[in-house]
């Protein structure tokens, strides 16, 4: 049985969906005013690795992910570039998709724009009022935090000595200063043409209720996980239940995952401190693009990660024996061998599903999935496995990649087919050269590959090569 780290309880629970083997999923997206980094893209990883895993265990899945175009953030960005926010909310909308791609990252049934469900929060909005929970002020609305006992569950906190009424207009505060916050802002100069019209006049919603109405109008008034990283734990993910369970009466969400912080030299990797790499920053090949993903999910998601070019080199370096040892299993066509396969490959599937079903434990998972790897490398210099046995091998490693999504091919790879093809071929006759003890020819068709960006080097396991 999947056990799943509840943040809500603090502790791993049984996970048990709502309806049957149907999980609805919600996953606070990007804020669309700056290009994603990698810390921002490495949750998005992990849902990823979430999803897949669901899957692979026969569940079905229904997922939402907003993406926030209007907030403080993003009015303000549209401000200082001088570009109406529309413009700058799409082009990083964009940029956000091919980094999913990139990233091999599949996608949500459903990506929800703040901006086309503005008439769904103000009828939240309008029921809050209704029920007692929000007040207006000088055109803008407020929760109303003591009117909900159960404030501050999620994050840990205690109301006791919480300002009555004090409010706070900011999307993002500190746990200290938990106070009534903005359903509803009134419309003011900074706001130039972002506004909408409302029963308390011109205005825009808080980010909060953003989440609340979309996940509540696509997944149902109680869903099964909703996810972000422990930065959203508060106030963003309290506020949501307070909105969602004060209007309906009914429990919001059962599980909340929350993903541990990439960090940087230390810190948290952060958009507002600058603290910050995107993902073309670091990846300048497509090798290290699927490294950075091999790096997140061989790590647990609870464990903040701290990223160096040092991990994501040797991060590389493992991908490379992996791609290499799936390429030689390909290649075995041999109708005798000794080896037997299937015993390990078992035992292999079952501790692989133990320890992703213990909260998705990826860095234990991956290591059984090495264990195997090594065994397959001792098979295959022992010249061990059959063509038959070297499939059997190849397929469950492809399964195993069901969940992990660490081999692909990049929208930037395929382009290069038929180059490929010469550089294969390129290859082929250096080995050959190489075989012939024709020292000079192997040495001139190296050069002519490392003119095509292409590096040789000569291990005892045989030719690896690598873009440079
Ligand atoms: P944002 O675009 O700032 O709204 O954030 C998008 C997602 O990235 C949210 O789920 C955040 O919780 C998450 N996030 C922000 N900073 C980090 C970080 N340093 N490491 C991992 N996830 C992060
Ligand atoms: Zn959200």
């Amino acid at each position: 049985m999947l056990q799943l780290f509840n943040t809500m309880s603090r502790s791993k629970e049984t996970f048990t969906p709502l309806n049957g083997k149907e999980v609805r999923l919600y996953s606070c997206g990007p804020t669309v005013y700056n290009n994603a980094h990698i810390g921002n893209l490495s949750t998005y990883v992990v849902v990823d690795l979430f999803k897949r895993y669901l899957s692979y265990r026969g569940y079905s899945l229904l997922h939402v992910m907003n993406l926030t175009d209007v907030d403080d953030k993003t009015i303000r960005a549209s401000r200082n570039e001088g570009v109406p926010l529309a413009e700058l909310t799409q082009r990083y909308t964009a940029g956000f998709m091919k980094d999913l791609e990139s990233l091999n990252i599949g996608h949500a049934d459903n990506y929800t724009a703040a901006t086309e469900h503005i008439d769904d929060m103000i009828s939240l909005i309008e029921t809050l009022v209704e029920k007692g929970f929000a007040y207006e002020s000088e055109g803008s609305v407020y929760y109303k935090i003591a009117m909900f006992p159960e404030y501050g569950k999620l994050a840990g906190l205690d109301l006791e000595g919480m300002l009555d009424g004090a409010r706070v207009d900011n999307d993002e505060y500190a746990k200290e200063s938990a106070r009534d916050f903005a359903l509803w802002k009134a419309w003011t100069e900074e706001d130039g043409d972002v506004f909408w019209e409302s029963s308390w006049g011109r205005g825009r919603p808080g980010w909060h209720v953003e989440c609340s109405a979309m996940a509540m109008k696509y997944l149902g008034e109680t869903f099964d996980v909703h996810t972000g990283a422990v930065d959203l734990i508060f106030p963003h993910h309290q506020n949501e239940i307070a909105q969602s369970e004060a209007a309906t009466g009914k429990p919001y969400v059962k599980y909340w995952l929350h993903r541990e912080f990439l960090n940087i030299g230390g810190s948290k990797m952060a958009k507002s401190t600058g603290n910050m790499s995107t993902l073309s920053e670091i990846g300048r090949t497509p090798a290290d693009i699927k490294a950075f993903r091999y790096l997140v999910v061989a790590t647990h998601y609870r464990t903040g990660l701290n990223f160096t070019e040092e991990v994501l080199e040797a991060a590389k370096s493992t991908m490379r024996r992996l791609t290499n040892l799936l390429d030689r299993l390909e290649t075995v066509d041999s109708s005798g061998g000794a080896a037997q396969v299937s015993d390990s490959i078992v035992r292999t599937r079952q501790l692989f599903i133990e320890h992703m079903d213990d909260d998705l434990n990826t860095a234990r998972a991956v290591a059984d999935m090495f264990e195997l790897v090594q065994e397959t490398e001792g098979w295959l210099s022992q010249g061990a496995l059959t063509t038959e046995s070297a499939t059997a091998l190849y397929d469950f490693f492809q399964e195993l990649n069901q969940v992990l999504g660490i081999f692909y091919t990049l929208p930037e790879e395929e382009g290069e087919v038929s180059l490929s093809e010469d550089l294969a071929d390129l290859i082929q006759r250096r080995e050959q050269a190489r075989k012939n003890r024709d020292w000079s020819e192997a040495d001139q068709l190296r050069d002519e590959l490392l003119a095509e960006g292409i590096a040789i080097k000569d291990t005892a396991k045989g030719t690896e090569w690598e873009r440079v």
